[in-house]
């Protein structure tokens, strides 16, 4: 389908933004007026840079506060109205974008605002244009799609159609069924935004927080597909107000718009009830989410402490890359592997994830199609290549095959080491990462999109240097699951500790096991045991023992999870934890505790 985005969706000057959308991929654009007013380039010029970049220009918005008004105060906006119908001539731009009024209407009546946007469509006529009238979320007397549907109904004039906006109807709550009722040739522009589920004024919410398809909490595939339904053959076209986008890096938020429809297309394309539609959604190579985490890479210069810790945790060293300066750890079937390769003066992060995914060609092509940034590493002769993708937050994201019930088949190309043992931990049960402000939204669609996993709604821990925004995805049966954490300001987003949390049936043997071979838990404080003790009627004698392992736990009401944490060295630290019935959440309460107890006042600080 052809797509296209506002300007108020990304940073910079007019040019800087017509110059990324192009780049992105899109097709088109809306004019947002204040960018227009704000920039030096003439109508005229405006048009010649978009045929050179071979954008459309879609819309002209917004026209602000037009109907419900006395006739007096009429005749200002047809004045106003028949200027900005010229100006659309000169810039080739055929639709204008009338919003419910806000401020001057007095008047509450739909015979009254379908009269006056009658007479607006005949001046546009006039001129060539039409216009699309918008119910705002927060307008004075139309605030809600299907009066404005209604409205432009009763106006009966061929240059009045409706524009809906999936913020204005998800907002509120309005069941956005109805569309279906209106006909495709009526709604004129369509467009679309996501949002995180807040409770807070509309006005606010849409001015600050909107977020692109797929990065927030509406259900915009059945959005789209009323929209679809009804017969809309326009284009897919983003509006999105967020305070973040419009600060950072105008050719990477264009990218992410980008992906965000490609992401959409493939959503509503999948319910193949477009194929005889002259332009149908686009499907990308369908994938079925990953059954298990393949390894994590550590990489630093010196990982001999991390090789330390694991020791410790149970793992067994399996041996040494035969052509690269990396060392692969087990513990059934979780894989560390310490990667020494350009890693000067670096302390030890996680470099990467691998996923074990069912066709790894397909979830390539699928990362391909999404405009995933590919990674390439050297690979010599008979060793498997995984393709790779780099992620926002940095993290290497690999797609292996599934691993055989003995092992991975990269395993091999790993020598001198010992087999692997029976083993107390059963896999890796979630990873930890880290994303920078900037990038924490792009980072849940990246990972949700080309992996097929759902995010949850997000939470917010407190941490002594302030509160640490946590957005879990995962897959549906629970084998995969990433936690992506926006890292307070005191941290630059590398030095904020990420961490792998590995999962067994028996956490006290893994504790145990890990304290007779010298580790050291996180110190948790006897506050935390009174706390617990008050709050699970648990028996001193139990939280005594607890404490001396470092052992952490949570209950909900399907089941219960214990967990400890070892200290952090470098940026990276682990996890062991054991979830017992149906238990799904990550110790929220304990996050908050183990951010404390890392926390080293001056450390980060700057
Ligand atoms: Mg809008
Ligand atoms: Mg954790």
């Amino acid at each position: 389908m052809r797509t296209s985005i506002a300007t108020v969706c990304l940073s910079g000057t007019l040019t800087d933004k017509l110059q990324a959308a192009a780049n992105a991929g899109f097709d088109g654009v809306e004019i947002f007026e204040p960018d227009l007013v704000a920039s030096q380039a003439s109508p005229e010029e405006v048009v010649a840079l978009a045929a050179r970049l071979g954008l459309t220009l879609d819309l002209y918005q917004p026209f602000r506060d037009a109907d419900g008004v006395t006739e007096a105060e009429f005749e200002g906006v047809l004045r106003r109205a028949r200027a900005k119908f010229a100006l659309m001539q000169r810039l080739g731009i055929g639709t204008m974008l009338v919003c419910s009024n806000v401020a001057t209407a007095t008047i509450d009546d739909d015979d009254v605002s379908a009269s006056q946007l009658r007479r607006l469509g005949e001046e546009a006529a006039a001129h060539g244009v039409r216009i699309a009238y918008e119910a705002l979320a927060w307008g004075r007397f139309v605030d809600d799609y299907r009066r404005a549907w209604r409205i432009v109904e009763l106006a009966d004039h061929e240059s009045v159609g409706t524009c809906l906006d999936s913020f204005h109807i998800l907002s509120r709550g309005h069941d956005p069924a109805a569309i279906e009722e209106i006909p495709g040739s009526k709604i004129f522009f369509l467009q679309l935004a996501d949002a995180p589920l807040l409770t807070m004024d509309v006005l606010s919410w849409s001015r600050h927080h909107r977020l692109f398809p797929g990065e927030g909490g509406f259900d915009l595939g059945a959005f789209l597909g009323h929209v679809l339904r009804a017969g809309y053959e326009g284009p897919l076209s983003l509006e999105v107000f967020n305070d973040i986008f419009r600060q950072t890096d105008v050719a990477r938020t264009a990218l992410q718009a980008r992906r965000s429809l490609i992401w959409l297309e493939d959503l509503v394309a999948s319910t193949s009830a477009w194929e005889s539609a002259p332009d149908p959604p686009t499907s990308l190579p369908a994938v079925a989410e990953p059954s298990a985490f393949d390894f994590v890479e550590v990489r630093a210069d010196d990982t001999g402490e991390v090789d330390v810790l694991l020791g410790q945790l149970g793992f067994t060293f399996r041996g040494r890359h035969r052509s690269k300066d990396a060392r692969l750890w087990t513990e059934g079937p979780a894989r560390v592997v310490c990667n020494e390769q350009h890693a000067r003066d670096r302390t030890p992060t996680m470099a990467a994830v691998g996923f074990e995914v069912a066709d790894p060609t397909a979830s390539a092509a699928r990362a391909r199609a999404l405009r995933a940034p590919a990674v390439y590493r050297r690979t010599l002769a008979n060793e498997q290549e995984l393709p790779a993708f780099r992620a926002p937050d940095g993290t290497e994201v690999f797609l292996g095959p599934p691993a055989s019930s003995a092992d991975a088949a990269w395993v091999p190309e790993f020598e001198g080491g010992h087999g692997g043992p029976s083993a107390l931990l059963t896999g890796i049960d979630h990873v930890n990462l880290a994303a920078p402000w900037q990038c924490f939204d792009e980072a849940v669609l990246f990972y949700s999109s080309l992996l097929g996993l759902a995010a949850e709604s997000s939470q917010e821990v407190p941490a002594p240097n302030g509160l640490v925004r946590s957005q879990v995805v995962r897959s549906a049966s629970g084998s995969c699951r990433l936690a992506l954490n926006v890292a307070p300001l005191a941290w630059d987003a590398s030095g904020f500790p990420q961490h792998v949390a590995f999962s067994t049936d028996d956490v006290e043997a893994v504790a145990r096991r890990a304290v007779d071979r010298g580790l050291v838990p996180l110190a948790i404080p006897q506050n935390y045991y009174d706390d617990l003790m008050a709050r699970f009627d648990l028996a001193a004698t139990e939280v005594e023992a607890m404490a001396a392992l470092g052992l952490l736990h949570d209950r909900d009401a399907s089941g219960d999870f214990t967990h400890f944490y070892t200290a952090t060295i470098g940026g990276i630290f682990f996890e062991v934890v054991q979830r017992r019935g149906g238990y799904e959440g990550y110790g929220a309460t304990d996050a908050g505790v183990r951010l404390a107890a890392q926390h080293r006042p001056g450390l980060a600080s700057h």
